[in-house]
């Protein structure tokens, strides 16, 4: 015990001493402007009742008790899938307990030895991971930029995977989708697109950037997760039948872990049913949106158009401090240090929901406008 206690000691007083130690906390009294519950179906008491009545009228077990591939397949299970299917146009879809988890399966499983990597250097940590899980080479390539992935996938051996995100987690800002694909295509490469942060909240019925925009079918592999704007929890996986059938076969985050639980389930299913009679949330979020960006002067910040908005204040404490500084406000706002975001580019991470009132928007925006040139580093 001393020894392990020891060991783990070193590394926690060396990332306190680089002012990086991370720790847990429950949310307060403060206004959410960090959650991303953007549609606010997480805090929805009619979702919860819909789920709750549904849950009882079933007669569903607690747990899967199993690995799919054991006990833990049922027809609950089976016909959500069909759904989201239907929901994300394609041929088969797979579920999974989480997004990291759906991530790392798709990427630890389908590029093998000697084939290529190329993920956007803004992706989620849940890609880097399954990449470096791979037996594939992975490499970044510059954000949203297709000259430069253009310029990787040349020089790229194998089978070639270009991963991306239709809107960056930390920066708010959508994917270059149209011109990455047009790349992408033009070295044969096979597409993988997180749709983490633009299911529910864009798309018909909440499917995403790749179907808003028509492009479903030049994108390979999709991920949709459901702990975001759904409120809820899990994640699935769309593509070909054959897709699904490969992880099924090889994918170890699916073979090897419990199925997802039926309450988690049926809470998937009767989200989405919310939401399509809910559609006007979308909208309203946009509203939203277009209210705070209305209300911000000319502060430094990433280009977002969506519900991810950020302030960069540079320096770990500077931007700590203006997190605080707004906390005694009322606003809880996160501040995202490096090395999370590149050394210089930290920030405040203000996630915005269609449950913010118009005031506590402007009144964030107020906020952000007088006290930020306080926190930043003068030149
Ligand atoms: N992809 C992206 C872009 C994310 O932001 C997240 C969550 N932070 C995930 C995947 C992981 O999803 P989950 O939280 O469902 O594990």
């Amino acid at each position: 015990m001393d020894a392990l206690n020891a060991l783990l000691d070193l590394k926690l007083r060396e990332r306190e001493q680089q002012g990086l130690l991370r720790q847990l906390r429950t949310p307060g009294e403060a206004i959410d402007f960090y959650s991303n519950d953007y549609l606010g179906l997480a805090r929805s008491s009619a979702l919860s009742a819909e789920i709750e009545q549904q849950y009882r009228e079933g007669n569903y077990l607690n747990g899967s008790t199993g690995s799919r591939l054991l006990g833990g397949n049922y027809p609950l299970i089976e016909d959500t899938e069909h759904k989201l299917a239907a929901r994300f146009k394609s041929e088969g879809c797979i579920l999974f307990n989480s997004g990291y988890s759906a991530n790392l399966a798709v990427l630890s499983a389908v590029p093998g030895r000697g084939d290529t990597i190329l993920f956007d250097n803004l992706a989620h940590a849940s890609l880097k991971d399954g990449a470096r899980l791979s037996l594939a080479k992975h490499h970044s390539f510059r954000h949203n930029d297709p000259e430069d992935l253009e310029r990787k996938l040349a020089a790229a051996t194998g089978n070639k995977f270009v991963v991306l995100e239709s809107v960056y987690s930390m920066d708010g800002d959508l994917c270059a989708l149209e011109d990455l694909i047009a790349t992408s295509r033009r070295h044969n490469a096979i597409i993988v697109l997180d749709e983490a942060h633009s299911t529910g909240v864009m798309g018909d019925g909440g499917s995403g950037l790749a179907i808003a925009r028509g492009l479903e079918k030049q994108v390979d592999i999709r991920v949709y997760t459901f702990g975001k704007a759904m409120g809820v929890h899990g994640a699935c996986v769309a593509g070909s039948s054959r897709l699904i059938q490969y992880l099924v076969n090889f994918s170890r985050p699916f073979i090897y872990t419990t199925a997802p639980a039926p309450h988690q389930v049926l809470s998937i299913q009767c989200a989405f049913d919310y939401l399509d009679r809910h559609l006007n949330l979308q909208a309203e979020l946009q509203d939203k949106v277009s209210r705070y960006l209305n209300g911000i002067g000319s502060i430094e910040r990433t280009n977002s158009q969506s519900a991810i908005q950020t302030v960069i204040c540079p320096g770990n404490d500077n931007v700590r401090a203006l997190s605080a500084h707004l906390a005694t406000r009322g606003f809880d706002v996160r501040p995202i240090i490096s090395p999370t975001v590149p050394k210089g580019t930290e920030r405040l991470r203000i996630c915005l929901h269609t449950f913010n009132s118009n005031e506590e928007i402007d009144r964030l925006a107020e906020a952000i406008n007088t006290v930020t040139p306080r926190f930043r580093p003068t030149a």
